[in-house]
C-alpha cells in the first residue's frame, strides 16, 4: 500500500511505493517570475538507485499480472487525468506557460493515451508461424523490455511522460520517470495519481532533479535495461554514448527540429498564414514540429510574407490563463536568452526581420513573435533549432528547390506543404526526408494513434505512440515447438 502524498504545492521522488524528501527547490511561473509553483524535493544518486532498485523487484510481478488487472489500472490513471483536466491545466499553464486551450488539451491528450494503452492490450500479442521442420510451428512472442528510465524534456510536461510511461506499463515494464526541472510540479501530479490507480509499489517510481546527477544515475546504473529519452540533440547524443558504455542498454531518442513548411505558387493563402503561424509560433514557438523554415514560392512570395506579417504583428501575447492571449511566455530565462541572441544572430546574418524583432527589456520573460524574410538556408537562423517564436522565410524558384532546400537539414522530424496540387503533395510526401509529413495542415500537431519520430538528428530508434510503441517497450522472443 502507498502512503498519502503530501499536501500541495510540495512534490516528492515517489520510491517503491513512498514519498521521499530531500533538499527542497522551487519553481515559478513564468509569466509571473516571483510566483511559486510548487516545491520539489531533489533526488540524490542514492535515492536514484533506490528507485531502480524497487523498479527492479516490481518489474516481474507486474509482467505476470492479468491483463484484465493491468488494463484496469492504466484505465483509472487515464480515467482520474480526464475527470481533474481543468485543474491540472491551470497547474500546467502556471508552471510552463502554456495557454489554457492549450493546456487543456495536452492534459486531456495524456489520459486518452493511458486508456488507448489500456485497449491496446487487447491487441495480438505475437504472430504464429509454419515450421519448415516436420512436426513442429514457430510462434513469436513479446517480452517486456524490464526497468525503463525514462527521461522527459519541458514543453509536453502531460503529453510526453503519458506516450512514454503508458505503454512502458502496459507492456509489463517498471518505469523510473525524470522529468524536466521546469515542470515538476506536473509530474508530481501524475504520479499522485499513478500511486493511488492501484499499480503495485516500486511499478512506476519518480525521481526529480539535474540532467547532470539523477539523469546520469540512470544511464549508468546497471539495473536499467533501456532508456527513453525525449530532449534536445546534443543531450540525446549523450544519452546515446551513455548506453552503450553502460551496459548496452537499448535506447530511443526523441531530439530536435528544424522543420520546413513549403509554400508553393498554387497555394491557399490563408491555409498557408494560418498553417505558418500556428506551426510557427504557437505554443511560442516550443515545439520540437515547429515550421521555422518557411519556404516560399516566388510567385506567391511578396503576398504570402505581407498577409503572414500582418498576421503575425495582430497576435496577442499575455498571461496564459486569459483565454484572449493566442502567445503565453517564454518558458525559462534560459531559453528567452537563447532566442533573443537568434533574433540578433539573424539580424547579423543579413535577414530582415518584418514583425517582432528586438526584445526590450520591460517585455519581461514574454516574447514579440518574430517573422525574418530575405533567409537563405546557410544561415544559422535557418540550420539550428532556436525553440522560440522565430521563423523565416526562404524564397525558392520551383518545386524540385523547395524540395532541396527542405531536405538540406541534419534533422528529419516534421515536413510540411501547402500546395492545391494532388500531384505536388504525392510527390513531397515521397521526397520529403523526414519522418512526419503534412499537407495544408501545420506541421506540428500528432495524434496519439498513429507513430511519431524523425529521422537524422531528430531521432534514434523505433517510433513513438500508436501500436509502434510496442517496439521499444518489449523485446520480441522466437520460440520454436515440436510436438
Ligand atoms: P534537454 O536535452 O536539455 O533536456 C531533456 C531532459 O534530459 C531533461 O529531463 C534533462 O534534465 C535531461 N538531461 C540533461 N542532461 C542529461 C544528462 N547528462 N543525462 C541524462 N539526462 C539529462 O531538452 P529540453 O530543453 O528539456 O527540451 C527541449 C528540447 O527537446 C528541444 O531540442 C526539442 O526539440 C526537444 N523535444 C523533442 C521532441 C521530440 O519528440 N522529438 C519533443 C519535445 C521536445
Amino acid at each position: 500500500m502507498t502512503e498519502e502524498p503530501p499536501p500541495v504545492p510540495h512534490y516528492l521522488n515517489f520510491v517503491g511505493g513512498r514519498w521521499v524528501d530531500g533538499e527542497r527547490r522551487q519553481n515559478t511561473n513564468p509569466a509571473r517570475p516571483g510566483e511559486v509553483v510548487g516545491e520539489y524535493a531533489l533526488a540524490d544518486r542514492a535515492v536514484v538507485q533506490e528507485a531502480i532498485d524497487a523498479a527492479g523487484h516490481a518489474q516481474s510481478g507486474w509482467a505476470s499480472a492479468p491483463v484484465g488487472q493491468r488494463m484496469e489500472i492504466l484505465d483509472r490513471i487515464g480515467t482520474t487525468i480526464l475527470g481533474r483536466v481543468e485543474e491540472l491545466a491551470v497547474l500546467l499553464s502556471r508552471e510552463e506557460g502554456k495557454l489554457l486551450g492549450e493546456a487543456r488539451a495536452e492534459v486531456t491528450r495524456a489520459g486518452q493515451t493511458f486508456r488507448y494503452y489500456a485497449h491496446q492490450l487487447l491487441q495480438p500479442q505475437g504472430e504464429l508461424y509454419s515450421s519448415t521442420r516436420e512436426r513442429a510451428y514457430a510462434e513469436v512472442r513479446r517480452r517486456p523490455l524490464g526497468v525503463v528510465g525514462v527521461i522527459t524534456p519541458w514543453n509536453y510536461p502531460w503529453a510526453i511522460p503519458a506516450w512514454k510511461v503508458a505503454p512502458a506499463l502496459a507492456y509489463g515494464n517498471a518505469v523510473v520517470l525524470k522529468p524536466a526541472e521546469l515542470v515538476t510540479a506536473s509530474a508530481g501530479e501524475l504520479a499522485r495519481i499513478i500511486a493511488g490507480s492501484g499499480l503495485p509499489p516500486g511499478v512506476f517510481n519518480l525521481v526529480f532533479g539535474s540532467g547532470r546527477v539523477v539523469g546520469e544515475e540512470l544511464l549508468t546504473s546497471g539495473g536499467i535495461d533501456g532508456i527513453s529519452f525525449t530532449g534536445g540533440t546534443a543531450t540525446g547524443r549523450h544519452v546515446a554514448q551513455q548506453c552503450i558504455a553502460y551496459g548496452n542498454k537499448r535506447f530511443q531518442l526523441e531530439m530536435g527540429g528544424k522543420n520546413p513548411l513549403v509554400v508553393l505558387d498554387d497555394a491557399d493563402l490563408e491555409v498557408a498564414v494560418r498553417c505558418a503561424l500556428d506551426g510557427g509560433f504557437f505554443s511560442t514557438g516550443q515545439r520540437c514540429t515547429a515550421s521555422s523554415r518557411l519556404i516560399v514560392q516566388t510567385g506567391i512570395h511578396d503576398r504570402f510574407v505581407d498577409a503572414l506579417a500582418e498576421a503575425t504583428r495582430a497576435l496577442r501575447v499575455g498571461d496564459p490563463l486569459d483565454e484572449r492571449s493566442q502567445l503565453g511566455p517564454v518558458a525559462s530565462a534560459d531559453q528567452l536568452a537563447q532566442n533573443i541572441e537568434y533574433v540578433e544572430i539573424g539580424h547579423r546574418e543579413g535577414a530582415t526581420a518584418v514583425a517582432g524583432g528586438r526584445h526590450t527589456a520591460d517585455e519581461g520573460q514574454f516574447m514579440r513573435p518574430t517573422l525574418f524574410v530575405g533567409a537563405s538556408n546557410d544561415m544559422r537562423l535557418a540550420r539550428e533549432e532556436i525553440f522560440g517564436p522565430v521563423s523565416c522565410v526562404i524564397r525558392v524558384g520551383d518545386f524540385d528547390e523547395a524540395v532541396a532546400v527542405a531536405n538540406d537539414t541534419t534533422f528529419g522530424l516534421s515536413s510540411g506543404i501547402i500546395t492545391t496540387s494532388l500531384s505536388a503533395a504525392e510527390r513531397f510526401k515521397r521526397l520529403s526526408r523526414s519522418g512526419i509529413v503534412t499537407v495544408n495542415l501545420p506541421t506540428a500537431g500528432t495524434e496519439l494513434h498513429l507513430p511519431f519520430g524523425g529521422t537524422g538528428a531528430s531521432n534514434h530508434g523505433p517510433r513513438e505512440q500508436g501500436a509502434y510503441a510496442r517496439d521499444f517497450y518489449s523485446v520480441p522472443v522466437t520460440c520454436y515447438t515440436g510436438w
